[in-house]
């Protein structure tokens, strides 16, 4: 017996990263899954972003843990595109019960130099496209009277951290997105949690500027990243933690063990927001 037994899953952003540790946790615990990812680059964003193989790549371990899996391109910020990922996982599967809005970039760039389209594209995409998911899924849910919506935050979602304005805004705005979902979907049945993750080991934070951002200096390199991150963490032997930290968070959020728990944040993060400065 699986705790999402008989349940189908949109994830978005699934093709790697946080995204597919959601999908085969799930499938793990007996969901079907659809997964939606841009799995293309944006134009502002400074590392490479997953690409059609790594969207294949999850539906592959999805099948493999004998669930069913629907990949699908599509870009976040395209309501068209949520809502056409929606009807085809509704016609395949019958119903969606949970939403995963884990789609997100990281963009950096002090407030006063960003570019109006890298403004534009990270809150389209972190903030705006998490609405749109949301909007995508709610008409079905609020039929079945059910249904459970995860929304990935950050740690960066109740701190801020300098030069990346951009993603601090979406990240604060999505916690506010989230009460408001849950407040409006509670009469429904329908419940919506938040997730802020401290530092992931996933390719979004293991590049050039993150390797930077780690050393405190030009030039870091990705041993500066690991070392910074046995640092990052209140708890004993902390480093970057693996995805399906998170993934358990949402497991538990989308399962019947958090029936009665909506509206809330769940910071996965080994302690780091306990620590001074
Ligand atoms: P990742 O870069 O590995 O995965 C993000 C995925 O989102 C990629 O597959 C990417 O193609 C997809 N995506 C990006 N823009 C999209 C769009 N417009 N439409 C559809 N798909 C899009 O990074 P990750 O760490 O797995 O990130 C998952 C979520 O976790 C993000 O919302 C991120 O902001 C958040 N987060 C990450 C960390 C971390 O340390 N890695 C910490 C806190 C929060």
């Amino acid at each position: 017996m699986g705790l999402l037994d008989g349940k189908v899953a949109l994830i978005t952003g699934g093709a790697r990263g946080q995204g597919r540790a959601h999908a085969v946790t799930c499938a793990k615990e007996g969901a079907d899954i659809i997964v939606a990812d841009i799995a293309s680059q944006l134009s502002t964003v400074d590392y490479p972003m997953a690409e059609p193989d790594d969207l294949a790549e999850t539906v592959t371990l999805v099948e493999a843990l004998d669930r069913r899996a629907i990949g699908v391109q599509a870009d976040v910020r395209d309501q068209a595109a949520l809502d056409d990922a929606v009807a085809l996982g509704i016609a395949e599967f019958g119903r969606i019960d949970i939403l995963i809005a884990n789609a997100g970039i990281w963009t950096g760039g002090s407030f006063w130099e960003l570019t109006e389209v890298s403004w534009d594209e990270m809150i389209g995409t972190n903030l705006t496209g998490v609405w749109k998911s949301a909007k995508a899924v709610a008409p079905h849910m609020i039929e079945r009277g059910s249904g459970s919506i995860v929304i990935t935050s950050s740690v960066n979602g109740l701190e801020p951290g300098p030069g990346y304005a951009a993603y601090v805004s979406a990240k604060h705005g999505v916690i506010g997105l989230m009460k408001s979902i849950a407040l409006e979907l509670a009469p429904h049945g329908v419940r919506c949690n938040a997730i802020s993750p401290g530092a992931i080991d996933t390719p979004m934070i293991n590049h050039q500027r993150a390797w930077n951002m780690f050393a405190g200096h030009e030039g870091g390199t990705e041993a500066d990243f690991r070392t910074a991150g046995y640092h990052y963490g209140a708890l004993k032997g902390t480093t970057f933690l693996d995805p399906r930290a998170v993934a358990n968070a949402a497991l538990y959020l989308n399962s019947d063990l958090a029936e009665a728990v909506t509206g809330v944040t769940i910071p996965v993060e080994a302690g780091h927001l306990l620590l001074p400065g």
